[in-house]
């Protein structure tokens, strides 16, 4: 199939403006599906998108109208961080009509914490340790909250009394909270591409979260903080670029082919096009993976006009959106479309 038949559409929010961007450089038509109240923002970018499907809000993107339109437009959806907050996994797995871009079916084992932990154990990643007994709490821990969105409503303690007088606070009982090693640390977040096109993992760039209040609060003097203790959030509000120390690279390519290897036996067909390992390392420079994300990151962002990694493969320009869209050309010239749609 020719690329110039295809559109690429995606939600206005989270990694949009670099996947519209990257689907225009390769040559595809391109679609928004805009919030009504976010049309004046996405207007300010109006050459990069050549259709509008305005929506009161992203659930109803499943709509038959939405996907109806979708369809007309022979759109292939790109999925980022917005698409899986605002629109339900079941119905994305079972309703949605229009192809969406990679494996869709990962998208639960990145918002379930127990398939998570499968996942990462199955790829032979360093995890840090998950008390399922709070009494076991022997030093720093985080606690996750159910359906705590953005790191809004963790907590840190280091005594399973503190976890509990915290938990009783908010009135949150003990079988509902994920309770992990904290690693004290340098938190580092690496995006990988895989090809299913030519079975190779690219390391596309990594970036590090700015959260607030956590990271606010190192500029409290130490009485301050004892004297007010300030609850802590991990909201993230940006990403700031990172490059690894180059002998480290070799430790995240083996995480990041195990986790290709995992998906593979796990749901497969595995991953398709980005992901993301999310993790820290500790005093010793071991790194410890607490999360990965099974679609484009918005640490991306940094990086439309390529990172340090894309510049070594690529000698142009390179962003994760245009990476994909030159993944779905590549896929069209050659009839191979479906290694890359669920
Ligand atoms: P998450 O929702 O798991 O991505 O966590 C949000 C933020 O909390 C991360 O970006 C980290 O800053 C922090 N965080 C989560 N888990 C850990 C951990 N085990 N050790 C250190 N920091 C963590």
């Amino acid at each position: 199939m020719s690329p110039s038949k295809i559109s690429i559409a995606t939600l206005g929010s989270h990694t949009a403006l670099q996947i519209l961007k990257g689907a225009k450089d390769e040559g595809f038509k391109t679609v928004l599906v805009c919030l009504k109240s976010r049309l004046s923002l996405y207007g300010r970018f109006k050459k990069l998108i050549d259709e509008i499907v305005v929506v009161d809000s992203f659930a109803e993107t499943a709509s038959s109208e939405v996907q109806d339109k979708l369809l007309s437009l022979n759109a292939i959806l790109i999925p980022h961080g917005s698409l899986i907050e605002y629109t339900d996994l079941e119905t994305i797995e079972k309703r949605f009509k229009v192809p969406i871009f990679g494996n869709k079916y990962i998208l639960r084992w990145e918002a379930d914490r127990n398939l998570k932990e499968r996942l990462l154990r199955e790829a032979g990643a360093r995890t840090p340790r998950v008390y399922t007994n709070i009494d076991e709490v022997d030093g720093v821990v985080i606690v996750k909250l159910p359906g705590a969105k953005g790191g809004r409503g963790y907590f840190l303690a280091s005594k399973p009394s503190d976890v509990r007088k915290k938990l009783e606070e908010l009135k949150i009982s003990e079988d509902h909270v994920f309770v992990q090693e904290y690693i004290l640390g340098v938190t580092s977040y690496i995006h990988f591409f895989y090809s299913p096109l030519t079975s190779e993992l690219e390391l596309i760039s990594m970036d590090r979260r700015y959260e607030t209040n956590a990271d606010g609060l190192g500029r409290l003097p130490a009485h301050i903080q004892v004297e007010t203790s300030p609850d802590l959030s991990f909201l993230v509000v940006g990403n700031i670029p990172i490059v690894l120390r180059e002998s480290l690279l070799e430790e995240v390519f083996r995480i990041g082919e195990g986790l290709v290897e995992a998906s593979k036996k796990l749901i497969p067909p595995g991953f398709i096009g980005p992901f993301c390992i999310e993790g820290a390392y500790d005093g010793e420079g071991k790194f410890y993976v607490f999360e990965f994300s099974a679609r484009i990151v918005a640490g991306t962002n940094i990086y439309i006009y390529g990172s340090p990694y894309t510049w070594l493969i690529y000698d142009e320009p390179m962003s994760m959106g245009k990476r994909i869209a030159r993944e779905i050309k590549r896929a069209c010239e050659e009839g191979k479309l479906d290694l890359l749609i669920t």
